[in-house]
């Protein structure tokens, strides 16, 4: 079959001058709706000084105040279930969402009949790009709990017209099982399970490359951008990877890459803005290649619950602005969390450089162990299947990364799900044994 080349070809290859112009008058809506019905928003536009009408043009995006999820967390403690910042009668919502997060207060989000279907095409888009077609069969292999993650990008990838199989996490066995009977030609899952299920497979004396799987299409993780682990899940599985990037607060997935595989094609236009800005001062970053910043997104047509400039706390670097698939949306990478971003005598370090480097060292376990803070060096390194490579470990550390490690030997909890990559023993964490 031949396929479009676009899900959505208006929305997407859509000149700049033109989604500028839509973004901007569905911006000054939102703002001025935001601010009429919401007391969360009518009080940071006033602290900070802004009336809805002066918000017109995207630079004027600035003058708003950012929106953490912490502030979010304290308007839903103080009035439940959705707090101050909701939008929409209770009644029109038709989907809640929880996410939790490190420090484990849950957040809810709502969805409206009207959000449920933003959220899906703009899902579809990314997952097209990525390489979902109607005539796979896709096993999606996320929590269905409570997530985001599940059955909202189980809708998106639905969209697309591929089938999708409710797969889940803790069913590794039984999807073996049933294999034969399902025939999947894709997996939507972080970039771990595929490594634990190719893992059970040849437990049970089956090869992965056997299994017949075409496309390895994968979230949540900054590995998916990883030359060297991409090849070598390519390898294993005998599949193509196409990643993909979706954060719970704003929708489920809203980047994706297309077959050029360079940097994740930015897929929300008409509904969400999306800004750079330095993670510590909030400056605004100008969107070009090479630029680094943390992404801030900004609702166009939330309904239930929205959001103005919010702090993603995501870091990622500009790939480029153009594309040879014609698609417009700016294509960036992920580096890190910038709550995982830690500081070694000046140096900053993300656990997935650390990653990414072990892992080319066949190392594919490991836990990054920090026990005070400021971080001083050496800093402890566990790495499962050393094999007695910690000084030549150590050392390629210290020439890629710019901090001396002490690497250990040690047994890594197994997971289906991301796996933990950071312990702070200073704020109270345990290091696995
Ligand atoms: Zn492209």
């Amino acid at each position: 079959m031949t396929w479009a080349r676009y899900f959505d070809e208006r929305a997407e290859t859509m000149p700049a001058a033109w989604t500028r112009r839509l973004e901007e008058e569905l911006l000054a809506d939102q703002v001025s709706r935001c601010y009429e019905r919401t007391p969360f928003y009518r009080r940071k536009l006033a602290a900070g000084g802004v009336r809805p009408e002066q918000v017109e043009r995207l630079e004027d995006l600035a003058r708003l105040p950012f929106t953490t999820k912490e502030e979010l967390r304290e308007s839903q403690a103080a009035e439940p279930p959705f707090g101050d910042f909701v939008c929409a009668d209770p009644v029109d919502i038709v989907r809640t969402h929880v996410t939790s997060g490190t420090t484990g207060i849950p957040l809810l989000l709502a969805y409206t009949e009207r959000d449920a279907r933003s959220s899906a095409q703009i899902g579809a888009r990314a997952f097209w790009a990525c390489g979902a077609r109607p005539d796979d069969v896709v096993l999606h292999c996320l929590s269905y709990s409570f997530y985001t993650g599940g059955v909202s990008d189980h809708l998106a990838m639905e969209a697309t017209g591929a089938t999708v199989v409710p797969v889940g996490l803790g069913q590794s066995a039984r999807l073996l099982e049933l294999w034969s009977e399902l025939r999947p030609t894709a997996i939507f899952s972080t970039l771990t399970y595929p490594l634990y299920l190719a893992e059970a497979a040849a437990e049970t004396g089956v090869e992965p490359r056997a299994l017949g799987l075409r496309k390895l299409l994968v979230t949540g993780e900054p590995g998916g951008q990883m030359a060297f682990t991409r090849r070598r899940m390519e390898e294993l599985w005998g599949a193509e990877v196409g990643d993909s990037y979706g954060i719970s607060d704003v929708w489920g997935t809203l980047a994706g890459e297309c077959e050029e595989r360079a940097g994740l094609h930015f897929c929300g236009q008409g509904a969400t803005l999306v800004e750079l800005v330095e993670p510590e001062s909030g400056d605004p970053v100008a969107v070009e290649p090479g630029a680094e910043g943390e992404l801030v997104f900004t609702h166009l047509d939330r309904e239930a619950t929205p959001l103005l400039r919010f702090r993603s706390r995501d870091v990622a670097v500009v790939v480029d602005v153009e594309c040879a698939c014609g698609r417009t949306g700016f294509r960036f990478r992920v580096v890190g969390r910038s709550d995982d971003m830690f500081r070694v005598r000046g140096v900053n370090v993300f656990p997935s450089a650390v990653e990414e480097l072990l892992r080319e060292h066949g190392c594919d376990r490991f836990a990054i162990v920090l026990e005070r803070f400021p971080v001083e060096p050496p800093v402890a390194i566990l790495v499962e299947g050393v094999n007695g490579k910690e000084e030549e470990l150590a050392e390629a550390v210290r020439a890629r990364l710019s901090f001396t490690c002490a690497i250990r030997e040690a047994a890594l909890p197994r997971t289906e799900t991301k796996a933990k990559r950071l312990y702070r023993l200073y704020a109270g964490e345990d290091a696995p044994a």
